[in-house]
């Protein structure tokens, strides 16, 4: 196109994914690469549950995006607006346009605040909380610090498919703990509305983590789709997502409302000719090529594959589409490197958590197969909070590949 700068490969979003595909390509000698990212802050979202539970400073969850583009990379600051696969073309918020040999889609989600009535006003003060947004995450912390006997603490969980299916739980206990230390455990009330009819979507660990949810005496309600606030009331209104009541709604008061926001495809994507019907984009599950674009991958929270949306699944996609790039680009057949990994670790106390290890299907991989996955651990607590940020920004963000294989031959034990 004429006027319109190009680029070899071009990556669209520089988050965990956009990131990691571009160090790993530099780091295997490939040039001219370009990413789009408008924000010039990078966070680490994984540490955002420690950060409203008070035990990990917001300063350490967040780099700026330059220092994190690896050099001989050009960064562009801008969105990208539109897309043309047919033409390669990419066009900007800018107006400008750009062209590429590949492109690779990581734009991650949409964190749909005004689906819910009330709650954008809502959101960071009055005891309206929320782990899903840097801006307002601190505040969490505020409310749990801020709770007393008496108080009644509400926490959500939105409909699929939203990121990292254990962070919504994960600070319910986590705020058990404080109060469990403080000695007021008993005095406060923990109702979790989960708009799911389980507790987390793989079997093995629905099972512990219900049984961690009762021992903690956490009240479950399962099928509430959270639809508005009343703030002045202080009151969270559900709908009923299932059963006889199905489309009833109900007013639930709160001292403390955590809520984990609905999510979506951004709407750019959305719209585009990438996107399957549900907005995402829509690629093989296994090669993360496009189905229609053979020199498009995605990757991350924005892709079509059945995975849980975590930082940990981009680890695993990451090297399938930088091998498969360089694969189209030596004139070979793409290959089937991804299982459907996702690890979410579950925090369940300070100092306690259990890593939910897990591929396409539900079935249960943990990388550290001599260890019971469904326990509860201090190890598990020392990766999460330690080792995992220290993997992120040195490690994965700079383009290393190898990591111990999960093991898909692990049997699960007996319930
Ligand atoms: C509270 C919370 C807890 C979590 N806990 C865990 C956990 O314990 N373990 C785990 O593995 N994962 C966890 N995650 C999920 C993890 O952070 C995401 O899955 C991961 O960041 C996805 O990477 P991504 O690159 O797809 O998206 P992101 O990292 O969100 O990056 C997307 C980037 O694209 C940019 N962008 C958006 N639109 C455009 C556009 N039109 N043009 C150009 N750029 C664009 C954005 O600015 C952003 O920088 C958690 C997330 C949250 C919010």
């Amino acid at each position: 196109m004429a006027g319109a700068a190009h680029h070899k490969i071009l990556i669209v979003g520089g988050g965990a994914a956009g990131i990691t595909v571009a160090a790993s390509l530099k780091r295997r000698g490939t040039a001219d690469i370009a990413i789009i990212e408008p924000n010039d802050t990078h966070y680490y979202q994984p540490a955002f549950t420690l950060v409203g539970a008070g035990v990990y400073d917001l300063a350490r969850t967040h780099r700026s995006t330059d220092s994190l583009v690896p050099p001989g990379v050009a960064r562009i600051k801008a969105k990208a607006s539109k897309f043309d696969p047919s033409n390669n073309t990419v066009e900007l918020s800018t107006g400008d346009k750009l062209t590429y040999d590949y492109l690779v889609v990581c734009t991650g989600l949409k964190l749909d605040w005004a689906k819910v009535d009330g709650l954008a006003e809502a959101l960071g003060h009055d005891g309206v909380c929320s782990n899903y947004s840097s801006e307002h995450v601190t505040y969490t912390w505020d409310c749990i610090k801020a709770l007393k006997p008496g108080d009644k603490t509400v926490f959500t969980q939105p409909p699929l498919p939203f990121k990292c299916p254990g962070a919504p739980q994960k600070i319910v206990y986590l705020t058990i703990d404080n109060l469990r230390r403080r000695g007021i455990r008993d005095k406060v009330d923990v109702a979790y509305y989960v708009h799911a009819p389980v507790i987390f979507g793989v079997p093995f660990f629905a099972r512990h983590l219900a049984k961690i949810a009762e021992d903690r005496g956490v009240r479950i309600f399962y099928q509430h789709n959270l639809v508005a606030i009343d703030a002045k009331a202080k009151a969270a209104i559900f709908e009923i997502a299932g059963g006889d009541k199905q489309g009833q709604r109900i007013s639930v008061p709160y001292d403390m409302l955590h809520v984990s926001p609905p999510q979506s495809p951004p709407e750019e994507i959305k719209s585009s000719p990438l996107a399957n019907a549900a907005g995402w984009v829509e690629v093989n599950q296994n090669s993360m090529q496009h189905v229609r674009y053979a020199n498009i991958f995605s990757l991350g929270d924005v892709a079509s594959t059945p995975n849980s949306k975590t930082a940990a699944a981009v680890r695993k996609q990451s090297p399938v589409v930088v091998r498969n790039i360089l694969r189209l680009m030596r004139g070979d057949a793409v290959e089937s490197g991804y299982d459907g990994y996702a690890s979410c670790p579950l925090t369940t106390a300070h100092g306690k958590a259990i890593i939910a290890e897990f591929i396409y299907g539900g079935k249960v991989t943990p990388t550290l197969p001599v260890l019971d996955p469904g326990k509860q651990r201090w190890l598990s607590w020392w990766i999460k909070t330690s080792f995992l940020p220290m993997l992120y920004w040195n490690y994965m963000l700079k383009g290393y590949e190898w990591f111990p294989k999960h093991n898909t031959a692990f049997k699960e034990p007996a319930a």
